[in-house]
């Protein structure tokens, strides 16, 4: 399966090794990107990176694992929990004027976020080549569930990552 190079811009030191290692120059520290032309999916840069910042990444996803319904059931019932779970926290933190309050609440909302995207990882919704997850995009694209959400960004996601579903 071809695999291609992927870096965690979260936890990229710039330490350059992955420049030194990659015999094609598919890595560049500069603009942080890796050049999905000329990587051959060697491998050696992940092999190298001291901070873990780098993936191998298939090419093309294999369609995601069957999960029984009484298993999707409750992860969606726990996906929802903490959803309300976050509000709170994000409200506590908007309303607070209280800084050491103001900053718990925002690490406990981010936190929460966590968990949740991990649930909806096992819910199968957090792979953009599934079939659900793309229309669950496309359900936001057409109404948004905030003013925020990046619109452009999903359609291009959606654009570029096609569905391996029928
Ligand atoms: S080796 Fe890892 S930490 Fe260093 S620049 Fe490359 S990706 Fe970043
Ligand atoms: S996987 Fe190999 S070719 Fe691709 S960027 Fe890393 S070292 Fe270069």
């Amino acid at each position: 399966m071809k695999k291609l190079a992927v870096r965690n811009l979260r936890l990229c030191t710039k330490d350059c090794l992955c420049l030194y290692v990659c015999p094609v120059g598919a890595t560049d520290t500069e603009n942080s990107v890796i050049d999905k032309e000329k990587c051959t999916g060697c491998g050696v840069c992940a092999q190298a990176c001291p901070s873990g910042a780098i993936s191998m990444v298939p090419l093309e996803y294999p369609p995601q694992q069957q999960k029984a319904e009484t298993v999707l059931t409750a992860s969606r019932a726990v996906c929802q929990n903490k959803a309300g779970q976050e509000g709170i926290a994000r409200q506590l933190a908007e309303e607070t004027e209280d800084d050491a309050l103001y900053r718990l609440m925002s690490a406990a909302a981010k936190s929460i976020r966590l968990v949740h995207e991990d649930l909806s990882r096992e819910s199968g919704y957090m792979l953009p080549q599934s079939k659900n997850a793309r229309e669950r995009l496309q359900g936001w694209i057409q109404e948004p569930p905030a003013p925020d959400f990046p619109r452009e960004a999903a359609q291009e996601l959606l654009d570029r990552i096609p569905c391996n579903e029928s």
